[in-house]
C-alpha cells in the first residue's frame, strides 16, 4: 500500500493521525475542484449541469462509495451532512414501522445521532418518542414498540467495532429496523450492509473517504425498502420530475428521492475524485494495514510510555477495533495540544480521551514509532505543563 501514499498532499514535519477526523487531501481531488471551478464553472456556467454532469453527482458519488460498504449502486445517494441524512433515514425507518413508536440511541455515541433521532421524533409531535439508553444497553432495549434502532458501526471515541450483522439480525427478531452510522468504518474497515440484511445507513465524507472539509455525507436504503421509503425532506431535487415545476410533491423512483435540494458541486466533485483512490484497492488489505498501525502503536506506546499515565481506551483485539486509537490521560487537552506543536496530530475528546487515527491509506509504521516517541517525550519532559497549552481552542 506503500504507494497509495503518493497519492497524497501531505505536509512535510507533519505526522498526521487525524485522518478520522478530517482526511487528508488527496491529488485527484485538488485537480479536479481546480477543474470545475475553473473549466466547468467559469467557462461552461449553467450548461455544465448537464455537460459536465452535475447534476448526476449525488448519484453517481453514491455509487461509487456502494463498494466501500457492500451495498449496490443503486441503494446510495451522496447528499447533505450526516446529521440531516440521519434525519431523513430516522423518519423514513419509523415510517416504514407505523405501528411502533419509540427510537432508540446509546449514550456515549457521537451526541448528532442522538440529537437527529431526538428532533425527528419531536416533529412527529409524539407519535414517535425517543429513549437514550445507557452504553452499551441499546439492543438489550429492543421491544415490541421499538421503531428504530440507530448505531454507529465503529465507535467514534472508542473505536469499538459493533458486530453489524448480529444486531440488526437481533432488530429484525424484535421487529424493529436499525439506522448504521458508518462515519467512522467506511474507508476504514469492512463494512457489508448487504451481507448483514442492514435497513438504511449513513456516513461521513470527510473523514476516512477523504472528501474535503464538510464534504457531502451519503445516505444508504436497502433495496427492498426503497419503494415505500419516504424522505421526509421533500425539496424539489428529490421531486420524480423536477423540471416539471409540478405544484404537488411526487418522490423520484428508488434512492434519488433521498436527494432533497442543489447539492454543492465543488464539494461534491472533491468527494467524487478523492474516492478515486480506493479504486482496485482491496478492502482486506486497507483494513488489515489500518488495524496493524493500530497494534503497533499499542504495543510501541506500552513498552515505550509505561508508567507515564496513559491508559488504552479501545479494544485491545484489532478484530474489535476501527482504525483509530483511544488513549486516557488525566491531562489529555494540554497533552494533545504539545503534541500537535512537536507535529503529531490527533484529537481530543472530553473528558480525557487522546484520539490517534491510522488512516490506512497513507500513514507508515515509521510515521507510528516516530510518534510515539514524540508522545514519550512530550510526557517524560512534561511539556504539556506549558500554560499555552492549557486554554481549550474552538475545535479540540
Ligand atoms: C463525524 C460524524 C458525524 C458527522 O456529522 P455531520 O453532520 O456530517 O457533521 C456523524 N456521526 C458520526 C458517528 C460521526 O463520527
Amino acid at each position: 500500500m506503500a504507494s497509495v501514499r503518493e497519492a497524497f498532499v501531505l505536509p512535510s514535519g507533519v505526522i498526521y493521525l487525524d485522518g478520522n477526523s478530517l482526511g487528508a487531501l488527496p491529488r485527484s481531488a485538488l485537480d479536479r475542484v481546480r477543474a470545475v471551478a475553473g473549466e466547468e464553472w467559469g467557462r461552461g456556467l449553467i450548461g455544465s449541469w448537464v455537460g459536465a454532469g452535475w447534476i448526476d453527482l449525488p448519484r453517481r458519488v453514491g455509487a461509487k462509495i456502494a463498494p466501500l460498504i457492500g451495498a449496490a449502486a443503486d441503494e446510495v445517494v451522496a447528499a447533505d451532512s450526516t446529521s440531516v441524512n440521519l434525519f431523513k433515514a430516522v423518519l423514513a425507518a419509523a415510517d416504514l414501522n407505523g405501528g411502533r413508536s419509540m427510537v432508540l440511541t446509546e449514550r456515549g455515541e457521537f451526541p448528532t445521532d442522538t440529537y437527529m433521532a431526538a428532533a425527528a421524533a419531536a416533529v412527529t409531535r409524539g407519535a414517535l418518542r425517543h429513549r437514550l439508553c445507557d452504553e452499551g444497553t441499546v439492543a438489550g432495549a429492543l421491544d415490541a414498540d421499538t421503531a428504530v434502532m440507530v448505531v454507529s458501526h465503529v465507535h467514534y471515541r472508542s473505536g469499538e467495532v459493533r458486530d453489524m450483522a448480529g444486531l440488526t439480525a437481533q432488530a429484525h427478531a424484535a421487529g424493529a429496523l436499525v439506522v448504521w452510522d458508518l462515519s467512522h468504518a467506511a474507508g476504514a474497515v469492512r463494512v457489508d450492509l448487504g451481507g448483514a440484511n442492514a435497513d438504511f445507513a449513513v456516513g461521513c465524507g470527510y473523514k476516512y473517504l477523504n472528501g474535503g472539509p464538510g464534504a457531502p455525507a451519503y445516505l444508504y436504503v436497502a433495496r427492498r425498502h426503497q419503494a415505500l421509503a419516504r424522505s421526509p425532506l421533500t425539496g424539489w431535487l428529490g421531486h420524480a420530475a423536477p423540471f416539471a415545476f409540478a405544484d404537488s410533491y411526487e418522490p423520484a423512483g428508488g434512492i434519488a428521492r433521498f436527494v432533497c435540494g442543489t447539492p454543492g458541486v465543488l464539494g461534491m466533485s472533491a468527494l467524487d475524485a478523492a474516492l478515486d483512490v480506493f479504486a482496485g484497492l482491496d478492502g482486506v488489505a486497507v483494513e488489515r494495514k489500518g488495524r496493524a498501525l493500530g497494534t503497533l502503536f499499542i504495543d510501541l506506546v506500552e513498552r515505550r510510555c509505561a508508567g507515564l499515565g496513559l491508559a488504552l481506551a479501545s479494544p485491545r483485539d484489532p478484530a474489535r477495533r476501527g482504525c483509530h486509537v483511544a488513549l486516557r490521560h488525566a491531562h489529555g487537552y494540554p497533552v494533545m495540544r504539545a503534541l500537535i506543536e512537536r507535529g503529531v496530530i490527533g484529537d481530543f475528546r472530553d473528558p480525557d480521551i487522546l484520539r490517534f487515527g491510522f488512516a490506512p491509506l497513507y500513514t507508515r509504521y515509521r510515521d507510528v514509532a516516530r510518534a510515539v516517541e514524540v508522545v514519550r517525550d512530550v510526557l517524560a519532559g512534561e511539556s504539556w505543563r506549558d500554560p499555552r497549552h492549557a486554554a481549550r481552542a474552538v475545535v479540540t
